[in-house]
C-alpha cells in the first residue's frame, strides 16, 4: 500500500497510479500530508510507501519531511519525496531521512526549458533500490546522452539561478499579497502562508514558484494572464524565462484547484519588471 498526498490524483504520478497500479493490485490511499493526523491513520499493516512532495505544486503546501519520516519508520514503510519544487539546493530530503528524493529535470535542474527527464535518488544501496535500476534499465526510463548534458549543463548554474528567482519570487509575492486585484497568494516565505516556520526550517529558501488567485471568476483570471508581455503563458516551471499557466484548466474536471488560480514561475528577468507587467496586466 502507498500513502499519497492528496491533489497527486490529477497529476501524471497520480494517474499512473490510479489507472495502471491500482488495476495491478496496489492500495493506495490518498490523504493531505500537510496533516501529520491524518498521516498517522492512514498507515496501515500493508503500507511500504509514503509519497511526499514538498513544496507541492500547485499550492505551494509544506510537509514536514521528518516528522513523516519518523511515522515511516515505526510502520516500517519507505518515504520517497518529490522535492521538484525545491530542488536539491533548497532542500535536501535524504538528510532530513527520506529513503529516497525524486526531482523532475525538466524543470529547474535543467533550467532552460528545453530538456524532459527525471532522477531518483536512494539513500542507500538495498535490494530495493536494485530492482528500481533493473526496471529502469528494462523498461526503457534511460535518458539520451544529449539530454544528460542538457542537464548538466543545467546544472552548474543551478544554485545562482535558484538564489535569484527564490530573490526574485518573494519579492513578487510581497507585491501580489498587496496587490487590490488579488485575492490570495500562496508562497511559503510569506509569514501568513501555513507552513512558512516548517518551510524556514527544511528549506534554505523559498523557491522561485508561486501562486495566487486573482478577485473574480476563472475567464477574467485568464484575460490577466493574456494581458502579460513580458511573462509567457506556457505549463512548466523552473526555466529562466518567467511563465504563467492557468491552472485548473489543464487539470482534469473536478479538480480542488481554484478556477480563478494562476501559477507563476518566476525567472531571472529584472523582479521590477515583472512586476510592471503583473500590475499593467491587473489593473
Ligand atoms: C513537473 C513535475 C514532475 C514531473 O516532471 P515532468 O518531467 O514534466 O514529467 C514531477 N513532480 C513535480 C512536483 C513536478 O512539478
Amino acid at each position: 500500500m502507498l500513502l499519497t498526498k492528496e491533489p497527486t490524483s490529477n497529476t501524471p504520478i497520480g494517474k499512473l497510479i490510479r489507472e495502471v497500479f491500482i488495476p495491478w493490485g496496489l492500495e493506495a490511499a490518498f490523504i493531505d500530508m500537510t496533516d501529520l493526523d491524518q498521516v498517522h491513520k492512514g498507515v496501515q499493516a500493508n503500507t511500504r510507501l509514503i509519497l511526499v512532495e514538498t513544496p507541492s505544486n500547485p499550492l505551494l503546501k509544506i510537509t514536514d519531511i521528518a516528522a513523516v519520516v519518523e511515522i515511516a519508520r515505526q510502520a516500517g514503510a519507505w518515504v520517497l519525496c518529490d522535492s521538484t519544487v525545491a530542488t536539491p539546493i533548497l532542500q535536501q530530503p535524504l538528510n532530513l531521512g527520506a529513503d529516497l528524493a525524486l526531482h523532475a529535470t525538466t524543470k529547474y535542474l535543467g533550467g532552460h526549458s528545453d530538456v524532459l527527464g527525471g532522477v531518483l535518488v536512494a539513500r542507500q544501496e538495498s535490494l530495493l533500490w536494485e530492482r528500481v535500476r533493473f526496471l529502469q534499465r528494462n523498461g526503457g526510463a534511460v535518458p539520451s546522452p544529449f539530454e544528460c548534458w542538457l542537464a548538466t549543463r543545467g546544472i552548474d548554474t543551478l544554485p545562482y539561478r535558484m538564489r535569484t528567482q527564490a530573490e526574485n519570487a518573494l519579492k513578487i509575492a510581497h507585491f501580489l499579497n498587496g496587490h487590490p486585484q488579488v485575492e490570495k497568494v500562496y508562497y511559503p516565505g510569506l509569514p501568513e502562508h501555513p507552513g512558512h516556520q516548517l518551510a524556514a526550517r527544511q528549506m534554505t529558501a523559498f523557491g522561485g514558484l508561486l501562486s495566487f488567485q486573482v478577485k473574480g471568476d476563472q475567464s477574467h483570471s485568464m484575460q490577466v494572464a493574456a494581458r502579460l508581455r513580458l511573462i509567457t503563458r506556457a505549463t512548466s516551471f523552473g526555466g529562466t524565462h518567467s511563465l504563467i499557466e492557468h491552472r485548473a484548466s489543464i487539470e482534469e474536471p473536478g479538480t480542488t484547484t481554484p478556477e480563478n488560480l494562476l501559477r507563476l514561475s518566476i525567472g531571472l528577468e529584472h523582479p521590477d519588471d515583472l512586476i510592471t507587467d503583473l500590475d499593467q496586466a491587473l489593473t
